[in-house]
């Protein structure tokens, strides 16, 4: 094996590069081939998108599913439908996706930023009391890079406060937290079929509710004589059998996880979004870790993740945090955010589709961690003369 990393001239670990996504599917295909022939490929109306609403309904147990045109307007419907508006807060992760803080702001709401938990980076319920006041119309709460967000917490707060929740399970589709289906916890679940997410349209996303009232005002905003909002026919079509084929990839996927996870053990410092809940698969659109330098000879979080995608691994740096990258006239902090900050700055991200290989696909990964590593002092030296 050639030892030189492939960002100082070697061979890459994985030449060809990370997996492509999505990969080539066949019942897609059959799908997308009977939308046309039924001529509902070009059609305002069809049949698909009532079908996928109801297996939707159906998979996560509730009466009402609504797709729509992205996981992000998803979530600007569920605040729609909770009736968030102006002068309204709505507490979230300061470490969570951005468009759910620009979903807020649409709203003419405030987002309320919490700490994340420092196990695993994602909301930590402990914060939520000290953000609750009289303004909260609502909280938002994300799973994010495998690790879950105690549901069971979170909604003894909310309720007895008698506050909603909007549960994003847009990395984590047909998940189980604590017994129960992501997206199902909270008043109203988001689904995302973006083109990078475990299940793609290239475009799309969906609401789901066990909530009569959420679903009509969702309804009646989308079909006010303005259709900004509806999922079209041919995406319905490729998704629906994704859907069904969804709890087997996700259980490839964790099997996959975990092997890696174990393998990674020896790199004291990168340690995965943990979930020590019972009754819990997470779901792994990304796989997270927290990095830390001093593991890896003071390579920096950037560094480290350049040289590691260099031996054809698809890792990434995580989100940006809310709170560092907004104007703080935008949004009201609760306590220091220190996690938060910590994520900003450290957490790595492996993208899913590798996760549906085979054993030598997760050595090769440990394998282009250990080559990096190993050649610690080489990568610094490369990168002071830049
Ligand atoms: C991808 C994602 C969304 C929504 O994404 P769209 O690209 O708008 O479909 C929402 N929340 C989280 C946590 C996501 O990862």
């Amino acid at each position: 094996m050639d030892t030189l990393p492939a960002i100082l001239g070697g061979t890459p670990v994985r030449p060809e590069g990370p997996p492509d996504w999505p990969q080539p599917d066949a019942a897609v295909t059959e799908a997308l081939h009977r939308a046309i022939a039924d001529g509902t490929w070009g059609k305002y109306h069809g049949p698909h998108v009532a079908a996928l609403a109801e297996q939707l309904a159906a998979s996560h147990g509730c009466e009402f599913a609504i797709p729509c045109t992205s996981g992000t307007c998803a979530v600007e419907l569920a605040l729609r439908g909770l009736q968030v508006g102006p002068g309204d807060e709505v507490i979230l992760a300061a470490y969570d996706f951005k468009g759910n803080f620009q979903d807020v702001l649409t709203l003419g709401a405030t987002p309320v930023l919490v700490d994340v938990h420092p196990d695993n980076w994602n909301l930590d319920p402990a914060q939520l009391p000290a953000a609750i006041g009289p303004k909260t119309k609502a909280i938002l709460v994300s799973h994010l890079h495998g690790g879950v967000v105690p549901m069971p917490e979170v909604m003894q707060i909310a309720r007895a406060h008698n506050l909603p929740v909007i549960e994003d399970a847009a990395q984590m589709p047909g998940a189980r937290i604590c017994g129960r289906v992501a997206g199902t916890w909270g008043d109203a679940g988001i689904l995302s079929f973006g083109g990078s997410k475990l299940v793609t349209a290239g475009r799309g996303g969906a609401v789901v509710t066990a909530r009569a009232d959420v679903a009509q005002r969702i309804k009646l905003h989308t079909q006010r004589g303005n259709e900004a909002y509806p999922l079209s026919e041919l995406q319905a079509a490729a998704i629906a059998p994704q859907w069904n084929a969804l709890a087997a990839a996700n259980e490839r996927r964790a099997a996959n996880g975990a092997l890696l996870i174990s393998q990674l053990q020896k790199f004291d410092r990168l340690t995965p979004f943990r979930n020590a809940l019972p009754g819990t698969q997470p779901g792994y659109y990304k796989l997270g870790f927290q990095y830390n330098p001093q593991a890896f000879g003071g390579v920096s979080r950037d560094a480290f993740a350049a040289a590691v995608r260099a031996e054809g691994i698809a890792l990434d740096t995580g989100f940006r945090a809310l709170h560092v990258t907004h104007s703080s006239r935008r949004y009201r902090a609760v306590g220091d955010l220190t996690n938060a900050t910590r994520a900003d700055a450290s957490v790595l991200t492996l993208h899913h589709p590798v996760l549906l290989g085979n054993a030598e696909d997760i050595a090769q990964i440990v394998q282009a961690i250990e080559k990096v590593r190993v050649s610690a002092s080489e990568i610094m030296a490369a990168n002071k003369h830049e």
